[in-house]
């Protein structure tokens, strides 16, 4: 039996983002997944940043961003600053 390492395993959970993946390479990732803890916390990590991303994008779609969007933009802005004035 043909088992994804995690590396194939990782970068297969990506294609998926862009392209379907084959019947065989979401089988192959299922049972990694089945006997693999570490990728299925990866899975529900990028899961829960996919859909923090696009909470993030609809809100500033919509022109009005969140007081945390605006506080982190204010945070990324000092760090820029503080890195730019070294
Ligand atoms: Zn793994």
């Amino acid at each position: 039996m043909n088992i994804f390492s995690c590396r194939h395993a990782s970068e297969a959970a990506s294609a998926s983002k862009q392209q379907e993946l084959t019947r065989r390479a979401r089988w192959q990732l299922g049972i990694h997944r089945l006997i693999c803890r570490g990728c299925r916390v990866y899975a529900r990590q990028v899961e829960a940043l996919g859909h923090a991303m696009s909470r993030i994008a609809s809100t500033t779609r919509e022109g009005l961003p969140t007081p945390l969007a605006a506080a982190a933009r204010e945070r990324i802005r000092r760090v820029l600053e503080r890195e730019m004035s070294r």
